[in-house]
C-alpha cells in the first residue's frame, strides 16, 4: 500500500519501478499482464514522437506528439527523465508521476537504460528490473513475429540492442523472459518483495499495531 511508507524517493511515498529491456525482449506483454492483475500499480504514460503502431491508444499506451512539442516540454523543464531511442523521442512527465503518487499507485515506468540511468539520479530508491530474452536468436525471431516493425526498424532495434544489454549490471533485478509464466512470476515476485522491505513500512504503523514506543 502506497500510503503506508516513509523513507521514499524524492517527493514520492509509492514506489517507482523502473522497468527496462532491449526491444523484443517482452517487456510490453509482462507489464500489460502486471497492470492487468494489480490495480493498484499503475504505469507512467510517456510522452513520444514516434507514430502509433497498429491497436496502440493516444494518451493510454503513449502520448503522441510532435516534436516540436516535446522541445518544448524539454525547454519547460516537464520531463523527470527524456532520451532519444531508435531515432525517435521519449519522456516521462513529472507532472503524470506525482499525479499517480498523490493518489497512492505505485508506478511502473517502461523507460529505456538512458533514461533509466538519469532517474536513478533523481530516485535512488526506485526499483530497477531488466529484462532479457533467452538469446540473441529468440528476441530476432519475437521482433520479427511481431510484424510491427520494418526490416530496417527490426535491424536498427537488434543493433541497439548489443549496446543496451550490457547494463543489465545496473539494475537491482534480472529477469530472463524465456517461458512467459515463469518470467512473469519473477517480475510479481519482485513487486511483492520490494514492497515487503522494511525501509518501506510506516514505523507508525508498526508503533499502533503493538502499543509500543
Ligand atoms: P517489448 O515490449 O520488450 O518490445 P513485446 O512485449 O512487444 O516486447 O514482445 C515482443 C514479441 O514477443 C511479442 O509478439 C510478444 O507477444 C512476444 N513474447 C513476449 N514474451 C514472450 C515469451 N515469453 N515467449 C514467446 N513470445 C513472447
Ligand atoms: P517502443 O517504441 O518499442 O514502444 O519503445 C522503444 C523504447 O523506448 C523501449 O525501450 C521503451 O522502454 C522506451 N521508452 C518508452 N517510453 C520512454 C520514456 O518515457 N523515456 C525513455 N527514456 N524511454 C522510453
Amino acid at each position: 500500500m502506497a500510503g503506508t511508507r516513509t523513507r521514499s524517493d524524492t517527493n514520492m511515498s509509492g514506489t517507482l519501478f523502473v522497468i527496462s529491456a532491449p526491444s523484443g525482449a517482452g517487456k510490453t506483454t509482462l507489464c500489460r499482464q502486471l497492470l492487468k492483475k494489480n490495480p493498484d500499480i499503475k504505469l507512467s504514460v510517456s510522452y513520444t514522437t514516434r507514430q502509433p503502431r497498429k491497436g496502440e491508444r493516444n494518451q493510454i499506451d503513449y502520448t503522441f506528439i510532435s516534436k516540436s512539442r516535446f522541445m518544448k516540454m524539454i525547454e519547460k523543464g516537464e520531463f523527470a527523465e527524456w532520451a532519444t531511442v531508435h531515432g525517435q523521442l521519449y519522456g516521462t512527465s513529472i507532472k503524470r508521476l506525482k499525479a499517480l503518487n498523490r493518489a497512492g499507485y505505485d508506478i511502473i515506468l517502461d523507460i529505456d537504460i538512458h533514461g533509466a540511468m538519469q532517474l536513478k539520479k533523481r530516485y535512488e530508491n526506485a526499483v530497477y528490473i531488466f529484462i532479457l530474452p533467452p538469446s540473441a536468436e529468440v528476441l530476432k525471431e519475437r521482433l520479427v513475429n511481431r510484424k510491427t516493425d520494418s526490416k530496417d526498424v527490426i535491424a536498427t532495434r537488434l543493433d541497439n540492442a548489443k549496446r543496451e544489454i550490457p547494463f543489465y549490471k545496473d539494475y537491482d533485478y534480472i529477469v530472463i523472459n524465456d517461458k512467459l509464466d515463469k518470467a512473469y512470476k519473477e517480475l510479481e515476485s519482485i513487486i511483492i518483495s520490494s514492497r515487503l522491505m522494511t525501509s518501506r513500512v510506516d514505523p507508525n504503523r508498526i508503533k499502533k499495531l503493538y502499543k509500543i514506543k
